[in-house]
């Protein structure tokens, strides 16, 4: 194989992080894995059972590029009350997909892309892809949006800020003025806001806002993953400017083509039957939520996680890596804050698993908070 078929932008996306945590854990035999993204709780049997029925119809080959209709007038419906005349909707291979298709649609080679350090990887990555580069903007110690720490990061050439919230991996949740400062900011300087909202239904103490309530012009990504546990069905979406989202369209129809059709159908079936209830997954979440927060009070400093299923402590001395090395020595799999950010000195657990591996690792916490 001639090395020099792979590209030279490859170099410089670099996955060895996330990488040397895998082969970590395959070296433990028992892992206590408080490491993984996803969520708990199984795909709710009303979607299954339309997904399925969809199959068996024949429903299996491709769908129009946008998506198909009655999906994205379920998602137009949720997204009305913003009252924005020119807000389009298309369905995506995933929020990964809709991130995709948005910075390759809109950043130009040396373009800057603002991103909120600790920030999840996928913005750093697919920016790079675009030909972007990302100017991380610290938000240490209580992962806040600083409208001002932000403004002094623009230059001419930044192009997008991109904000999550609820956020991976610190679990916070942006109030509503921070966002409305964030949305305004924006406006005013002429720079794209794309807000990552595929946590937006897992906030356990405040209500979730969108900086599209204060900006028309504010590109969401979006997906179902996280809410209807269905990592695996790809299955995201995108609203904004229609224009953004026509050239977004326009790059799907030659990459993605759309997301998977019978997997959609199943979406937008169970969506207009009205039968899906989260309330139960959604208490089970915020009870593991309080487990982490309890365990955790006095021995760790914690921004209080009130979304996602995240919690992102300081390690309680030398590096986050040193000690997320320390817990995999008592088989306790967590990650270094540096994967998500330019800092190491926070690491970060994942609650979506059970209350018994949770109790588990919360314990080995705690014990290693003791150790001198
Ligand atoms: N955005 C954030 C902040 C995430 O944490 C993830 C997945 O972990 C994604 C986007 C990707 O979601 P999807 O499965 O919808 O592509």
């Amino acid at each position: 194989m001639n090395e020099r078929w792979i590209a030279e932008r490859m170099s410089r996306i670099d996955a060895s992080g996330i990488r040397k945590a895998f082969e970590m854990a395959r070296s433990m035999r028992n892992p206590v894995d408080l490491s993984i993204g996803m969520p708990y709780f199984d795909v709710d049997d009303a979607i299954k059972d339309a997904a399925c029925e969809a199959i068996r119809e024949g429903r299996n080959q491709y769908s129009v590029t946008m998506g198909l209709p009655e999906l994205r007038a379920a998602i137009a419906a949720t997204i009305a009350r913003y009252g924005h005349a020119d807000r389009d909707v298309m369905v995506t291979s995933g929020t990964a997909g809709a991130l995709m298709l948005a910075l390759a649609a809109t950043v130009n080679p040396g373009d800057e892309v603002i991103v909120l350090d600790p920030y999840f990887v996928m913005y750093q990555h697919q920016t790079t892809l675009a030909g972007g580069v990302t100017v991380p903007v610290d938000t240490y110690p209580d992962f806040r949006i600083d409208v001002a720490r932000i403004a002094a990061a623009i230059t001419p050439r930044t192009k997008v800020v991109i904000v999550n919230s609820p956020n991976n991996p610190s679990g916070v949740v942006a109030s509503a003025e921070e966002l409305k400062a964030l949305a305004l900011l924006c406006k005013e300087r002429g720079i794209l806001l794309v807000s990552d909202e595929v946590y937006g239904s897992l906030c356990y103490d405040a209500e979730f806002h969108s900086p599209a309530e204060w900006n028309e012009d504010v590109l969401v990504v979006d997906g179902y993953s996280k809410a209807f546990g269905m990592t695996g069905w790809r299955l995201g979406f995108a609203h904004g400017p229609a224009r953004i989202i026509q050239e977004m369209a326009k790059l799907q129809q030659f990459t993605f083509v759309c997301a998977p059709t019978p997997l959609q159908t199943g979406v937008a079936r169970a969506i207009a039957g009205g039968t899906l209830g989260f309330a139960e997954q959604k208490a089970a979440y915020r009870r593991k939520r309080d487990l982490v927060v309890e365990a955790l009070d006095g021995l760790y400093e914690l921004a209080r996680p009130d979304g996602a299923f995240y919690a992102f402590p300081k390690a309680p001395r030398g590096t986050a890596s040193e000690f997320c090395a320390e817990a995999i020595g008592r088989e306790l799999l967590i990650i270094p804050g540096n994967i998500f950010s330019r800092r190491d000195t926070h690491f970060r657990i994942s609650y979506a698993t059970s209350d018994e591996t949770l109790k588990r690792g919360l314990d080995i916490l705690r014990d290693l908070a003791g150790k001198a």
